[in-house]
């Protein structure tokens, strides 16, 4: 990989880059496609990284599918596909991990402790590794943006980061490899999430409505909906700081994360 970015590097040729941890959807795809009309060449990465996973986590039925994502890519564009194994990112004695302080316990952080150490320590090695010019992520996961961008910042990396939109489903469903693990029915009522961040939305948009009748709109959509086994969080927050948001005005992210039987999912929006 290193070769490979050193080579198109030294011909001034711009790259792209998306990590991912596989199992793509068009979610993924969009941020290929994106990639591609902005540099020369779009590498991107599957790596499904075991330190951003809790013990009780799906690390081990994560979906996992580099076939169908090597056709999917190379329909899409991209040019480079990277796909280390976890033995050579996580080296024997391994120690030393990226913390970004105050960001990373929020939210999912609260409910997913060291995730983003995880994440900040795997981003950080794949920069290292590909060097990319511009990296690529999805406003899905919002937090995961803003944990980068901070990186980015505090480390000086030298890497741009682009945020592109949530790519969703027929009802909104924000696309996700971990929709796979839903039943029909389960499915069916994961589309609750997507219209309680827009009643939430509606509310704050009316601009007659508090940030408290909002969050309140938002948990009655996700309490009436009875396969939604356990609500972490539902709220209204500051995208720079994710802390709560407290009165309404100035962009705020709306954002949730459920559980439907043993799937977590998440999404938000900004208004
Ligand atoms: P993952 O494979 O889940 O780690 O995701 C890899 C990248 O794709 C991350 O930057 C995600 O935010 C992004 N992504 C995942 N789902 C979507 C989606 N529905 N729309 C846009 N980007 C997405």
């Amino acid at each position: 990989m290193r070769e490979t970015s050193r080579r198109h590097t030294a011909k001034d040729k711009s790259i792209g880059f998306v990590p991912t941890m596989g199992a793509l959807h068009d979610g993924h795809l969009s941020l290929i496609r994106r990639a591609k009309d902005e540099n020369d060449i779009v590498a991107a990465s599957v790596f499904v990284n075991p330190i951003q996973f809790g013990a009780d986590e799906d690390f081990d039925r994560y979906p996992r599918d580099i076939e169908g994502d090597r056709e999917k890519l190379e329909k899409s564009g991209a040019d480079v596909l990277f796909i280390p194994e976890a033995k050579m990112i996580y080296t024997d004695g391994f120690s030393t991990h990226v913390h970004v302080d105050a960001l990373s316990d929020k939210l999912c952080g609260a409910f997913r402790p060291g995730h983003f150490d995880g994440v900040a320590t795997v981003v950080c090695k794949l920069f290292n590794i590909v060097r990319p010019t511009r990296a690529y992520f999805g406003q899905k996961d919002f937090q995961q943006t803003v944990v980068i961008r901070r990186i980015t910042e505090d480390l000086n990396i030298g890497v741009d980061i682009v945020v592109c939109p949530t790519v969703r489903e027929y009802d909104g469903l924000a696309m996700s490899s971990r929709n796979a693990y839903l039943s029909p029915e389960e499915r069916k009522s994961a589309g609750a999430i997507y219209r309680a961040l827009q009643a939430a939305a509606a509310i704050l948009k009316s601009g007659s409505g508090t940030v408290s009748e909002s969050v309140s709109a938002m948990k009655s959509v996700l309490s009436a909906e009875p396969l939604i086994s356990e609500i972490q969080y539902s709220g209204i927050y500051d995208p720079l700081t994710l802390a709560e948001a407290v009165d309404a005005g100035k962009e705020k992210l709306i954002a949730a994360a459920v559980k439907i039987g043993r799937t977590r999912l998440i999404d938000n929006i900004l208004v």
